[in-house]
């Protein structure tokens, strides 16, 4: 016990002369932090979180929308956008942390590209406090899937570390494998809503080891960026036309256009 304690004691110590050397940084901004992972105050501020008033399916917010007076934010809890309103979503609600602006972006860029995986911990909190109402009601937790070539390329799906610690956390089970993307889809950085939604039609499947297992349970869908929301929707029409109860979605960010 005594020799185990001592390497114990020789590890934690050669990690604080790792810390004096190379000490964590924030990831937004570079300044020196406690811990890896942890984001300076400086990054805190300048990332837009989403609050209230949003509408309560999308969770498009209402203020940056329009801009206007919302004193009577408390009001607006069962709104819906104009979106929403003119067309049923496939999922019940989808939340997500941030909005997608160029300190988002940064952010996501560096977990998605940089192998700074360690930012599965900085967002698990945020994403189990907007996502606390979706969560308390779900059975699987599920990420949207990379194509296999991707996969291999990037070596980690982004979604799927967020999916597991979320999980983790909730006490729902993750779901890796009940979604499988049957074809690659070209990157859809430059195409409109319409051209996503043709894109990503068919591309996803729920697994032929789930058919049975998926119905009547209660899914959330776990994403990096919520952009038109064509993948997402691709995604949980299937995952409800093969029988889930109800889908909702979770992403740590959004892209916040007027609409
Ligand atoms: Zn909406």
């Amino acid at each position: 016990m005594n020799y185990k304690k001592s390497v114990l004691e020789r590890c934690q110590g050669a990690l604080r002369l790792v810390d004096w050397i190379l000490p964590p940084r924030c990831p937004l901004t570079g300044q020196v932090v406690e811990v890896n992972g942890a984001l300076s105050v400086e990054a805190w501020r300048a990332l837009t979180f989403i609050s209230s008033p949003f509408c309560s399916c999308c969770g498009f917010p209402f203020e940056i929308a329009s801009g206007g007076d919302f004193s009577d934010a408390g009001e607006a809890k069962e709104e819906l956008c104009g979106p929403c309103l003119a067309e049923v979503k496939p999922y019940a609600q989808a939340r997500s942390i941030f909005a997608y602006d160029d300190a988002s972006r940064d952010l996501i860029l560096a977990f998605k590209h940089g192998d700074q995986i360690h930012l599965t911990e900085t967002f698990t909190p945020l994403l189990l406090r907007v996502g606390a109402e979706m969560l308390s009601q779900a059975d699987w937790i599920v990420p949207v899937p990379l194509h296999r070539v991707r996969l291999i390329k990037r070596r980690y799906n982004q979604a799927a570390l967020l999916a597991k610690k979320i999980a983790e956390n909730c006490g729902a089970v993750y779901q890796a494998a009940v979604l499988k993307r049957v074809r690659s889809t070209p990157p859809q950085g430059h195409m409109g809503t319409k051209e996503r939604h043709d894109n990503v039609r068919g591309a996803f499947e729920v697994h032929s080891d789930f058919r049975e297992l998926i119905v009547g349970k209660n899914i959330v869908l776990v994403d990096d960026v919520f952009t038109t929301g064509a993948t997402l929707e691709a995604c949980c029409r299937e995952l409800v036309n093969s029988g889930a109860q109800n889908v909702s979605v979770l992403t740590l960010a959004r892209v916040v256009k007027p609409h």
